[in-house]
């Protein structure tokens, strides 16, 4: 420690780094595309990787057999979501070297969007036993077709079951994306401008709502009219205050927020807002630093100049992929740094099937929380969240009891659901989230082993 100079060593050591946009001719199968090309919203998703022929189409020999015959074996065995992946974000994997097997297996964006079956705990481990489909239980909250009211005053509008790439861990699994021989999705039943009709008419009638995420699946595979009407309908309703439109795509496909009718539209609807008093946001899901390169970062700063009021993160916690403090770090700095977004979430990984490689408990987020303070403005200092079955995001210190040794937290709430309006004790009750059991000491997973599913007195008490 020298003093006087504030060169001290510490836990993280912070320092600004410049973005990097891999160089995507470093991958066979894009040797030859142009940046033009790249640059196309069009040509990204015309060759986006949506099989394992397709991706030995990007790699070629750079990945041996059994990697290919892993991917392979995930999509036909426990995937919950089927492969599709735009250039962009295969490029971000294994960034700053040409790459081979052995890499792309540790690389962070790889184990979230390209899983393979090695990844996922093996046999019943692979799966919590509480772990569930739908498991917010969102469409059990439908006020209308695809509108999830649980908190009081804000509602998710999931306007469609699609994005321009799948997550491996996606929460929506239940109806996002196509079927896998793992799980069949569920459809809406409601075309979709009716489903949009209808989401809109029940905000008319219900002005206690301020705050809409508009979301799906994710906004950037929305026609941009369509779009556009769904949000100027929003801005004519005099109680919604707030609109947040969720889109990954600000990552995976930057391609798309930097076309002009999309910024010249975006342009036109931040003015309203504006005009209007109402606060427009854009909200991504980043988990790797590496993900933030120089085309996400002027995506970014598009929509900032467009005059929305803020574009901010909600990352996922995944092990494997970002839960260090320092991975965390890296990838809030990057973003605040380099391209003007505002850390904001890291939600644990929800407990839906297979998950459990992905998943952390509860103390290890705790931690992790307690590592990041201090190094960020406390404006885009990120808080962990859990987001509990029946209640909502719960800021991960406000665990009201926790077995550590089970893994069993309890939770409580100060709002009713939609479901709940007659519920007189939906207040009182408490509500459990499940740590990963392959966290749990050894008398803890012994514990689980005896007695397989707990008797459902302790799911909520
Ligand atoms: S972008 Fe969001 S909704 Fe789409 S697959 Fe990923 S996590 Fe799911």
């Amino acid at each position: 420690m020298r003093k006087g100079q504030f060169v001290l060593e510490q836990p993280y050591e912070y320092g600004a780094r410049e973005l990097v946009e891999p160089d995507w001719r470093r991958l066979p199968g894009f040797a030859d595309v142009s940046g033009a090309e790249w640059r196309s919203a069009q040509w990204q998703r015309a060759h986006c990787v949506k099989s394992v022929r397709q991706l030995r189409g990007v790699y070629g020999d750079l990945l041996d057999e059994s990697f290919y015959a892993d991917v392979e074996a995930d999509q036909a065995g426990r995937a919950t979501m089927s492969l599709l992946l735009p250039p962009q974000m295969l490029n971000t994997m294994v960034p700053d070297a040409v790459p081979d097997s052995a890499a792309m297996r540790a690389d962070p964006v790889r184990r979230y969007m390209l899983p393979v079956a090695a990844d996922r705990l093996p046999g019943a481990a692979a799966s919590h036993p509480y772990a569930a489909r739908d498991s917010l239980h969102e469409h059990e909250m439908w006020a209308v077709e695809g509108l999830t009211h649980r908190y009081p005053t804000k509602v998710l509008a999931e306007l469609l079951p699609t994005c321009p790439q799948y997550c491996g861990h996606c929460t929506r699994m239940d109806l996002v994306g196509n079927s896998t021989p793992a799980v069949h999705k569920l459809r809406f039943d409601l075309k979709p401008v009716d489903r949009h009709a209808a989401m809109l008419d029940y905000l008319r009638r219900t002005p206690g709502v301020r705050d809409v995420v508009v979301s799906g699946g994710d906004v950037a595979n929305l026609p941009f009219r369509n779009l556009e009407a769904f949000v100027s309908g929003l801005l004519g309703i005099e109680s919604v205050r707030d609109i947040r439109l969720a889109t990954k795509a600000l990552v995976g496909l930057p391609q798309h927020w930097l076309q002009d009718d999309v910024v010249e539209g975006m342009g036109r609807l931040a003015r309203t807002a504006r005009e209007r008093g109402v606060s427009l946001a854009v909200h991504t899901h980043v988990n790797a630093a590496q993900q933030v390169t120089p085309l996400v970062a002027e995506a970014a700063r598009a929509m900032l100049a467009a005059g929305v009021r803020d574009v901010r993160n909600q990352g996922v916690l995944l092990r494997g992929v970002n839960a260090t403090a320092t991975r965390l770090l890296d990838l809030c700095f990057a973003l605040l740094d380099g391209a003007g977004v505002t850390p904001y979430y890291f939600y644990m990984c929800d407990m839906i099937p297979n998950a459990e490689h992905w998943r952390v408990s509860l103390a290890e987020a705790q931690v992790l929380q307690h590592d990041i303070m201090g190094y960020l403005p406390g404006f885009a200092t990120p808080r962990i969240v859990c987001d509990v079955p029946y209640v909502g995001k719960r800021w991960v210190h406000q665990v009201a009891e926790y077995d550590r040794e089970r893994g069993i937290s309890y939770w409580t709430k100060n709002y009713r659901t939609g479901i709940e309006v007659d519920d007189e004790d939906a207040l009182d009750r408490r509500y459990v989230y499940y740590d990963p059991i392959s966290t749990l000491p050894p008398s803890g997973q012994a514990w689980w082993a005896q007695r397989g599913v707990p008797a459902a007195g302790a799911q909520a008490r």
